[in-house]
Order: C-alpha cells, then structure tokens, then sequence
C-alpha cells in the first residue's frame, strides 16, 4: 500500500508500520478533509468563542466542515478562523494529521507525511516546522539548555545561514569563532591554561633539558651555538635535545636548527566551562538517543532549525510531556506563523533540550 518502506531494515519497518496504523486510525476519524475542518472551528469554538465581526452576537450558524458561519442576528458571514493561529491553513487534514502523529509519538518525517496525505513535500515540511515550533513553545520556561555546538555532526544541510560554498557545519563553526573572538579579549589574569600536561612537563624537566630548553626561543638557533654557549659536549646536547623533541616542546630544522614551540595560547574560563560543557553532553545517553533519532529519521539536517528537531525529539521520547489536545490548546494562544517568519528563524546558541 506504501511505497516509502519498501527498502527499509527491520528496525525502521517497525516504525514505519507504527506510523501507517496510526495514520490509518487517523483517516477512520477524520476520512475527509470536512471532518479535520469541523475539529479545528470545534477547538475554535469551544477554546475562545467566536463573535460577529459586525454586530458583535455570539449567536451563529454555520454548517458541518464549514469555515464559513453566519450570524443569527445580522445574518452576516464570517470566517471561523479570522484572528487564530489556524487563520491561513489550507489544508486541515494535513495540519490535524501531523498534529495527531506528534501526539501518538509516533516518528515520522516530511516526506513521510507528504507521502501518507498526498501532499507536496514542501507543505508537508513547513506544517511539520510550525507544529515542531509550537512544541518547542510548550516546552517548560525551566528546561535544559545546551549548546547547539553539541550537535555539530548532524548538521549537513544547507540553509539560509549557510555560509557561500562552505559546509553546512560552518553554521555552528562561525558561531564558535564568534565566541571564541569575544573570549580573547577576556584579560590574563581570569585566564587559564588549557595545556595543563605541558605545564607539569615543564615543572618536572630534569636540569639539563630545562636549561637548553630556558636557552630556546621561537627564533632558530644553530646545535653549534648551543654547545659553545652551555660549553657541553655534543653528546649531551643532542641527548638533551632528543628528549626535548621527543615530548614536542621544540621543533628541529632541516640543517640542525632548532626551535621552541609556542605556548598554547590561554583560554578564557567561560570558554573551558563551555567546552566542558560540550563534552558532558555528548556523554548524555538522552544525547546520544537523539542522534540515533536524527539519523534515522532525517540523515541529518541543517543548524537553523536545530530547535524544532529536538523539540519534536521531546514530543516523542519524553514520558509525560505529550498529551491528548496539548498542542490545539497551544496552538490557540499564538497568532498564525507565517511562512515569513519561519524562515527567518534560526535556532540560539545555547538550544532548550
Ligand atoms: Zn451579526
């Protein structure tokens, strides 16, 4: 009957299964497009009422799936949806399909759900955007927050903020860069040193390393020069400079040169909080659901809306968050987003997880 699992693993036919049967219940409650529509103007008339626009009566009829109404004082018309999030919806099914998949926690993606309603991928994508984004809305003031460089590797997919001929990933590497300049102006003294095995190695050298290692600098300098200035043997000095070599704290040149290698440049506090940061999230085991989640489900995709991804994460992994009417209920406290708007967005730095 689908065609979209054909080719799948068993893994993924599960879920694919779990996705047709939910969707079938779905086209038993709601076979029609009228039936989605007589849902939405219910929720509508239910959660805020509808008024005449021009005698203000709260008196109306209207027919089964009708966006239309009429008042039963002035006889006027109106539209159900005027002034609610649901003003521009086109296609109920579609928006009351997606809504209903997101509350089953079901995993599904935009082509999958283009596929099941017979509708453009694109109308598909943008429904299931606005919906992710009304879940993010519903997500508590007091969640988690991470930093999107967590999920650098998902990120392989164009978008907007894409810089020109550059991977999809210099999304997050120009927000890095961003906060790596801001940290670099951070003074010395709040700074610590991220090379901390350099610095015992240094404490610890023994008394010959550490004085022809005092002797070095970053300009090149002849193994002659160090043996007439420490008035050593050459045994001793090229012993010394080995060791030396050997724990990468000088560079030999082509014709017996050498150099001191630079201190690693100091990093601001804020900056190793973050990178710690980092690194205990891509420990989290919920950290690495969600990339299997990602992958599965969308190979990828791009920074931007990075938000919306882990938003439709929650809806359909976390216990307790999801629950019948939970989104229509949201959905009603916003105005429509428009297209606009949704492609402006662009998910923060630090991303509610
Ligand atoms: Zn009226």
């Amino acid at each position: 009957m689908i065609k979209f699992y054909r080719n799948y693993e068993p893994d993924k036919l599960a879920l694919a299964e779990k996705l047709i049967r939910a969707f079938h219940d779905f086209e038993k409650r709601f076979p029609a497009e009228k039936d989605s529509v007589e849902l939405f103007a219910n929720l509508v008339l239910t959660e805020i009422g509808v008024q005449c626009r021009f005698c203000s009566s709260h008196s109306i009829v209207r027919e089964y799936g009708s966006r239309l109404f009429r008042c039963s004082q002035c006889y006027k018309k109106g539209w159900i949806f005027t002034g609610t999030f649901f003003e521009k919806m086109r296609l109920a099914k579609l928006w009351n399909a997606t809504i209903w998949l997101f509350e089953r926690r079901v995993q599904f993606n935009a082509w999958q759900l283009a596929n099941l309603c017979q509708v453009a991928y694109s109308s598909a994508l943008v429904i299931s955007r606005k919906i992710a984004k009304v879940i993010h809305l519903l997500q508590s003031e007091n969640a988690e927050l991470v930093p999107s460089a967590v999920f650098t590797t998902l990120f392989c997919k164009r978008s907007r903020e894409t810089p020109a001929n550059m991977h999809p990933k210099f999304e997050q590497i120009k927000i890095d860069d961003d906060f790596f300049a801001d940290q670099m102006e951070v003074p010395d003294e709040e700074a610590i040193d991220c090379d901390d095995e350099r610095k015992s190695l240094l404490s610890n050298l023994p008394t010959a390393e550490k004085q022809v290692f005092t002797l070095l600098s970053e300009e090149r300098i002849h193994f002659d020069d160090i043996a007439n200035q420490l008035l050593w043997e050459g045994g001793l000095v090229s012993a010394t400079l080995t060791f030396l070599e050997l724990n990468n704290l000088i560079v030999r040149h082509p014709g017996d040169y050498y150099t001191k290698i630079a201190e690693p440049k100091k990093v601001s506090r804020d900056m190793a909080a973050r990178q710690k940061r980092i690194n205990d999230c891509l420990n989290l085991s919920i950290v690495d659901q969600f990339f299997e989640y990602a992958i599965s489900n969308y190979h990828g995709f791009s920074r931007k809306y990075l938000q919306f991804y882990l938003a439709k994460f929650k809806a359909i992994f976390q216990d307790g968050f999801m629950a019948p009417g939970k989104i229509f209920r949201e959905c009603l406290r916003h105005d429509s987003f428009s297209y606009i708007q949704m492609l402006d967005y662009v998910s923060p730095d630090e991303v509610v997880f």
